[in-house]
């Protein structure tokens, strides 16, 4: 039997109806706060992800789904993440020629990982960019956007929820003097550091920091703070973020050793983190790129953004117990007996057109068997065609989730006597 490829979900439809009102919930607020939508391919140049992502970055070195489209002679790349090839679309099409942008996109990403829970090969973000404002007040809305989300999506904020972990890690200037600080920290402790720290103090020594092995994060731990290399506009910049956070009252925990593992960032990086989903917690990363724009060609722009993992978002849900009901069907249509299809099928077509949702008894069955449909369908009310209904110019409707005689209307008037007997069943 064929399966789907390791690492890529079917969302079967009981989850996808939760798929669907968190999507909603997400849409609704980013659009709320002002972020207008855009879409990009899935499919980029290679050389878009080398350049804006950094080559000794996980994602570069081992995470890239990368082939080689022989028709066109084109290296080509399924996107990995979402801020590269947005800053892309920004340049190519210009759009901050008339002021700065606020942006939003949702969709699959894709990385070649080890699948476990909370990480799979394919999966969904949201992501947020806002571009051209080089302000610490787009840092704070983006990071105050998400504190009102959390609860909107039947999440805590804290305790227990979904805390905020802080950090600015300044310039490339003043990360470069950091750097020959850190190395030569790094070098006097080589003996600790496991093989992919030894190997990244040569490529990208920052990374070290952020390792998850004990004995390297011992080491890490004493290095040489990036914040004592900060000149003042960096230290301004954190300085202005943190007085927005606190009057908005959004508590955050400092962490030094938060650096993100893309190449592009400057000044504020931040992570939402979970306890309750085991080791893959971070359901929402971001930070500044005031660099990105110019290395990726374009006219020197500033840009922050975030991007939150959808699966381990609608995990959380699901674990809370918060996910909303499952929508039901206004009615489930019966039909039994010689004429009576074409009456039912005409009936369900009024009704869906009115704005009812409505599910048509298919397959035939006894009248019994297609009550028994009806009930499991989860509808609010049966409408029942028999041929006793049809002779009558009638339909009996028997309300499902409440006791009540069951009646008839007319059939010339099922739209409108419809939508009454809904509005009373429902109530
Ligand atoms: P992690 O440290 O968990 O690998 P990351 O720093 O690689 O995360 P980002 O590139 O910042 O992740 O992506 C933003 C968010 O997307 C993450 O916080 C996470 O919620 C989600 N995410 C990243 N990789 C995966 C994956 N392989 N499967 C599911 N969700 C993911
Ligand atoms: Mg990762």
């Amino acid at each position: 039997m064929l399966q789907a490829i390791r690492g890529m979900n079917d969302v079967l439809p009981e989850e996808a109806a939760l798929w669907r009102s968190f999507s909603a919930t997400v849409e609704a607020w980013l659009e709320r706060s002002g972020y207008r939508a855009i879409r990009m391919p899935l499919v980029e140049n290679t050389a878009l992800f080398r350049r804006a992502i950094g080559e000794a970055t996980d994602i570069v070195e081992k995470e890239m789904y990368s082939w080689r489209d022989e028709l066109n002679a084109e290296e080509l790349t399924l996107r990995p993440e979402g801020t590269a090839s947005c800053v892309r679309a920004a340049i190519e099409h210009s759009l901050l020629y008339d002021g700065p942008k606020r942006l939003w996109y949702g969709g699959p990403m894709y990385r070649h990982e080890r699948p476990q829970k909370g990480r799979y090969r394919e999966f969904y973000q949201y992501g947020a960019e806002a571009f051209g404002f080089p302000g610490p007040e787009v840092d704070a809305e983006l990071i105050v956007m998400c504190a009102r989300l959390w609860p909107e999506l039947g999440l805590n904020a804290r305790p227990g929820g979904i805390r905020l972990e802080l950090n600015t890690i300044g310039s490339a200037d003043e990360r470069a003097r950091h750097r020959a600080d850190l190395v030569s920290h790094l070098r006097a402790h080589e003996g600790r550091l496991d093989a992919d720290a030894k190997r990244r103090l040569h490529t990208n020594p920052l990374r070290v920091l952020d390792s998850k092995n004990p004995a390297v994060q011992e080491v890490a731990a004493k290095a040489p703070p990036l914040m004592g290399y900060l000149g003042e506009a960096s230290l301004a910049h954190f300085e202005g973020l943190k007085k927005l956070l606190a009057a908005a009252g959004v508590e955050f925990a400092l962490n030094p050793r938060l650096v993100r593992g893309l190449d592009y960032y400057n000044l504020t990086v931040f992570e939402w983190v979970s306890d309750a989903l085991g080791a893959q917690g971070t359901v929402c990363g971001g930070g500044r790129y005031d660099g990105l724009f110019a290395q990726l060609g374009g006219k020197p722009a500033p840009g922050v953004g975030f991007a939150m993992g959808c699966e381990r978002l609608v995990a959380l849900i699901r674990e809370s117990g918060n996910a909303p009901a499952a929508a039901r069907p206004d009615a489930y249509v019966i039909h039994q007996g010689e004429g009576t299809l074409e009456c039912a099928f005409a009936i369900a077509d009024a009704l869906r057109s009115a704005g009812h949702a409505v599910v048509l008894h298919a397959g035939g069955g006894s009248f019994k068997s297609q009550m028994k449909k009806a009930d499991a369908s989860g509808a609010w009310a049966a409408l029942i065609v028999g041929e006793d209904e049809l002779r009558a110019g009638e339909i009996s409707v028997k309300a499902l989730r409440r006791t009540e005689d069951q009646r008839r209307i007319g059939r010339g008037r099922v739209v409108e006597e419809f939508a009454a007997t809904m509005q009373r069943i429902k109530a």
